[in-house]
Parts: structure tokens; C-alpha cells; sequence
């Protein structure tokens, strides 16, 4: 399996495959590039049929956090780590510390946070052998006192940001109050998005594939709930992917009607001709890693320093990027996710 010869492979700097005789641990690090930091990104567990896939995974991803780094103005490069193994049945703690000392091999080129199959538990382990680790500790929150490492709650927020930048580019509304948003996924970044739209007025339908999820959004925001499939074909003004990747596709284009998306779901194009697609049929696409960068700036701010304050501000900057990113796209005829990866070119070229 050649790497240089891969088609995902972009002019990644460092491409490094990790094993562990011990613990069993086989994983993949890539270091997209480093123009502007350390590079930083999420370590996802997966049950990866083939090493093929994984690596795979870890090329398209560590590029993709180049992108949402630069666009955010932090100062990190792109990274990603992938552990090949269930994350249901292969977890171990020799697992997580084995994989710290992968981390630290790297002498901090690379810094590992929580993704998919990963969370907090498991940076703590890492943290027991390396300082390159984002996430393993407690945070100032917002409203004072104090919190976890999770980043959910700053990526929620920059969603709202995100919602109300588009709200006001495509709807021409200042604010969000009788604005009706569907919700797909309402776990972590979803429920938290739906709190923050409910308080600011504006009406929710959720979907999830967790009863339980949905129940709380029902009981505790009164939102309305709907079935899986119905979730695309509302009669409203935002869809709000927060659950899965490649939601936006032909199927789902025939029933969706929102003239707005706007979600914290990674990767939501099935397929970047959609983006065409999207514009062709004025439906205002918040490019994904630009609507969901709240995560990622938390995990910069945590290692970097700087108050809960001094991060909320940062994550404002969403909104303000992404109006450009809409005018931009308006004014030049071009999809907003194109716009999207000009503007984060742009960003990393002119440094920050
Ligand atoms: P989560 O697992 O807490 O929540 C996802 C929710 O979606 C769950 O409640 C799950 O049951 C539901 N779901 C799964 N499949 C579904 C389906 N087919 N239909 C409806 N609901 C479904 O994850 P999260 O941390 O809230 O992240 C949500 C999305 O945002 C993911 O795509 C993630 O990659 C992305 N994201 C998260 C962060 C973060 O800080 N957590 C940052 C950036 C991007």
C-alpha cells in the first residue's frame, strides 16, 4: 500500500504507523501540514475492515483539519490519529496508554484529542504519557464554574452562531425568534444547539435513532418529534444536521425542502458536486467546517491558555466568517464550500 501514490495523499508532511506487540495496538498518525502550529486533531477508533481504509481515513481527515484550522485563525496545523480496533470490545488501558506513547514519540509535532470512539476517559490515559493530549482536563465554562474537557458545548455554540449568520444572509432575519429548525441528532452538540435555538425563540422538530434523546429534547426544549425519515421533508427554515456524515445526497435532496443547512455533522456532502447542486437550487450550505470549528477552538484555547471569555469571542468569529464565505460565494457565482476552502488557503498562505 503505497502512501505517496495514494489518492488522498496531499503533500502530507508525516505519515506514521504505530504497533504495540503488548497492548495490540496498530494505529496511523498523519501530519498534514504545520505551516501554522503543532499539528492538531481528533484520535478516532474504528473497526476499520482494512489497514486501507484506515489510512484512508487519516489522510482525508488530517487534510480536512488543516482546512478547519486555518479558516478558524488558530494557530495549529492539521493532524488526525487512527487506532484500528472496535471501539465497543477493544478498549483497554494499555491500549490508550501504548497509544500515548505513540503521541509522544512525535515530540509534539502531533497533539491527540477525543473524535469518534474516543472521549475524555481515554485522554485521560494518554495524558498518562504524554503532554501532547487536548481534552483530559477540567475547563473554565462559559457561565462560570467549571467543566470537562469536552468540547461539545463550544461546538454547539458556534453552530448557533452559524445558524443566525445564515439566518440573516439568506432570510434577511436579525434574529432567530419563530425561526423553525429541524434537528438530526440531538446527542451532545445537537441537544446543546437545540437549547440554545429553543432560548432564543425559535421552534424545534428533532429526530434521533436514541429514544431517549429525542424524549429529552420533547420534555425539556418542547420539541416536536419526528421519524428518521421524516426529519428531511419539513416545511422549515433550517436543517440542522448534528448526527452523520453524507446526509446531504440524492436521496435526501428529493425530500429536503429547508432553504438553509447549517449543522455540526463532519463530511455532510455525500459528494462535493452537491455543493452545486445546493447553490443551483438557492439553499444557503454552512460549509461543515466552518459551522462546526467551536470544538476545535476549544481544544486550541485549552492549550494555549486564555479565558472562557477570550474563547467565546473566538467562536463568535464564526459568524463573521461565514457571511464572507456566503457573499463571496453570492458574488462570484461559486458554491460556498469552494469559497470555504479558498478562504482557508488564503488563511494558511497569509499565515494568521
Ligand atoms: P453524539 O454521538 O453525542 O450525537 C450524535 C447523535 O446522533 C446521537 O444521539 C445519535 O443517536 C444520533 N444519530 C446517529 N445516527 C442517527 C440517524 N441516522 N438519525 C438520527 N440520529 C442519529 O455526537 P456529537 O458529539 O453530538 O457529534 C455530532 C456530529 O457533530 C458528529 O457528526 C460529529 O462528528 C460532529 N462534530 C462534533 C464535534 C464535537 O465537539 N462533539 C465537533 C465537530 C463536529
Amino acid at each position: 500500500m503505497s502512501v505517496f501514490a495514494h489518492v488522498d495523499f496531499d503533500q502530507h508532511e508525516q505519515v506514521v504507523y504505530g504497533h504495540d506487540k503488548a497492548s495490540g495496538l496498530k494505529a496511523i498518525i498523519a501530519i498534514h501540514d504545520s505551516t501554522l502550529g503543532p499539528a492538531l486533531g481528533g484520535c478516532r477508533m474504528w473497526n476499520y475492515a482494512t489497514d486501507e481504509e484506515a489510512l484512508r481515513d487519516v489522510l482525508r481527515l488530517s487534510r480536512g483539519m488543516t482546512y478547519k484550522s486555518a479558516l478558524a485563525r488558530l494557530p495549529l496545523g492539521g493532524g488526525k490519529a487512527v487506532i484500528i480496533g472496535d471501539p465497543h470490545t477493544g478498549k483497554s488501558e494499555a491500549l490508550f496508554q501504548a497509544m500515548g506513547d505513540f503521541v509522544d514519540s512525535l515530540g509534539g509535532r502531533y497533539i491527540t484529542a477525543a473524535d469518534s470512539g474516543t472521549g475524555v476517559a481515554e485522554m485521560r490515559i494518554m495524558a498518562e504519557r504524554t503532554r501532547h493530549v487536548a481534552g483530559a482536563g477540567q475547563r473554565e465554562a462559559f457561565g462560570g464554574g467549571s467543566r470537562d474537557g469536552d468540547p461539545s458545548p463550544s461546538t454547539a455554540y458556534g453552530v448557533f452562531i452559524g445558524i443566525q449568520a445564515a439566518v440573516a444572509h439568506r432570510l434577511g432575519r436579525q434574529d432567530l425568534s419563530g425561526i423553525r429548525v429541524a434537528i438530526q441528532g440531538v446527542g451532545q452538540v445537537g441537544f446543546g444547539l437545540a437549547k440554545l435555538l429553543k432560548e432564543a425563540g425559535a421552534q424545534l422538530w428533532v429526530t434521533d435513532i436514541q429514544a431517549a434523546n429525542v424524549q429529552r429534547a420533547v420534555a425539556q426544549l418542547g420539541a416536536t418529534a419526528v421519524g428518521q425519515h421524516d426529519i428531511y421533508g419539513l416545511d422549515v427554515d433550517v436543517f440542522a444536521p448534528c448526527a452523520l456524515g453524507a446526509i446531504v445526497n440524492l436521496q435526501t435532496l428529493e425530500a429536503l425542502r429547508a432553504p438553509i443547512i447549517a449543522g455540526a455533522a463532519n463530511n455532510q456532502l455525500a459528494d462535493a458536486s452537491l455543493a452545486e447542486v445546493l447553490r443551483r437550487r438557492e439553499c444557503l450550505y454552512a460549509p461543515d467546517y466552518a459551522i462546526n470549528a467551536g470544538g476545535i477552538i476549544d481544544v486550541c484555547y485549552e492549550r494555549t491558555g486564555g479565558s472562557a471569555a477570550q474563547l467565546k469571542a473566538h467562536i463568535e468569529g464564526i459568524g463573521p466568517t461565514l457571511t464572507e464565505i456566503f457573499q463571496r460565494a453570492e458574488r462570484e457565482g461559486a458554491t460556498t464550500a469552494a469559497i470555504a476552502d479558498r478562504m482557508a488557503r488564503e488563511r494558511l498562505q497569509g499565515g494568521l
